[in-house]
């Protein structure tokens, strides 16, 4: 019989492996690409020459690969803090206002009187980069990208059982497309590390299973909702800040805003 794996286990033992294969093979790349520059030094014939640039491309593709693996496996290392979720989640919808395609419209929304969350701020950015790549990927003739915040209280025993069942009071923030959407044995496998439907080099399959690993360390949970040809909903839950849970600052920053 199968062992049966929690998703969450699955995602350590694999970050597990991820994170020390990245690593060994960052040092073996590093030594190729460091050979790779002192023989393009000494190549003259230029057919020699456009095969060790095409080395070097690929080795530093690879290195790029590690380093996404590095930061899947790194996940140990979250340092959650007091957030205002209108101030980031904002902040963040500049950055990808300056990154993302011109034919993508992103509208944010946030909740009057929303609660801080607790969480680990980079992580979160990350994880709402993730989201939005993944939107837009799906997005191929352009579109919305809605980024909405707001206050959510579960049920106190919601049937989640990796849910602490006396806590209730969550952030939501869900990431809406009007993209391709996901038919159902796509949604199955997101979360599973590796799972890709994009051609070679346009994706590792570590974008969901990263956000989702984040949802869970950060004590809170995530939803996809998905309709072929009409689009996605990933919802990120996480916990309401407690009293106890001082602000790191005392700066107010309006949170009313939204749109772009
Ligand atoms: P990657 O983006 O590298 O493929 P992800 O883990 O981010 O890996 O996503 C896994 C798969 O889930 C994608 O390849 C795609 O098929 C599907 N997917 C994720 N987000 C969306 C979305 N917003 N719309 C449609 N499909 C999606
Ligand atoms: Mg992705």
């Amino acid at each position: 019989t199968q062992t049966m794996l929690t998703a969450s286990q699955r995602l350590d033992s694999i970050g597990q492996l991820a994170g020390g294969i990245a690593h060994d093979s960052n040092n073996l790349l590093s030594i190729i690409l460091g050979n790779l520059e002192l023989a393009a030094l000494k190549v003259t014939d230029p057919e020699a020459r456009e095969m060790i640039e095409d080395a070097q491309a690929a080795a530093t593709s690879g290195a790029d690969l590690n380093q996404r693996l590095l930061g899947f496996a790194r996940k140990q290392n979250l340092a959650p803090v007091r957030l205002q979720v209108g101030a980031h989640v904002l902040g963040t919808v500049r950055l990808l206002e300056r990154t993302i395609r011109e034919d993508v419209r992103i509208v944010a929304k946030i909740e009057r009187n929303i609660w801080d969350i607790v969480a680990d701020p980079s992580e979160l950015t990350n994880a709402l980069v993730n989201l939005a790549v993944n939107a837009r990927d799906a997005m191929s003739d352009g579109g919305f990208l809605h980024i909405e915040a707001r206050n959510y209280k579960s049920e106190s025993n919601g049937g989640q059982k990796d849910r602490s069942a006396d806590r209730t009071d969550y952030v939501e923030i869900a990431v809406t497309d009007t993209g391709a959407g996901m038919p159902a044995d796509v949604l199955e496998k997101a979360f599973d590390p590796f799972f890709t439907t994009k051609e070679q080099g346009k994706g590792t399959g570590l974008g969901l299973s990263s956000v989702y690993g984040f949802a869970e360390q950060s004590s809170g949970f995530i939803k996809i909702d998905s309709q072929v040809g009409e689009g996605t909903t990933v919802r990120i839950y996480l916990p309401r800040a407690l009293e106890a849970d001082k602000p790191k600052t005392t700066t107010q920053i309006s949170t009313e805003i939204l749109a772009a």
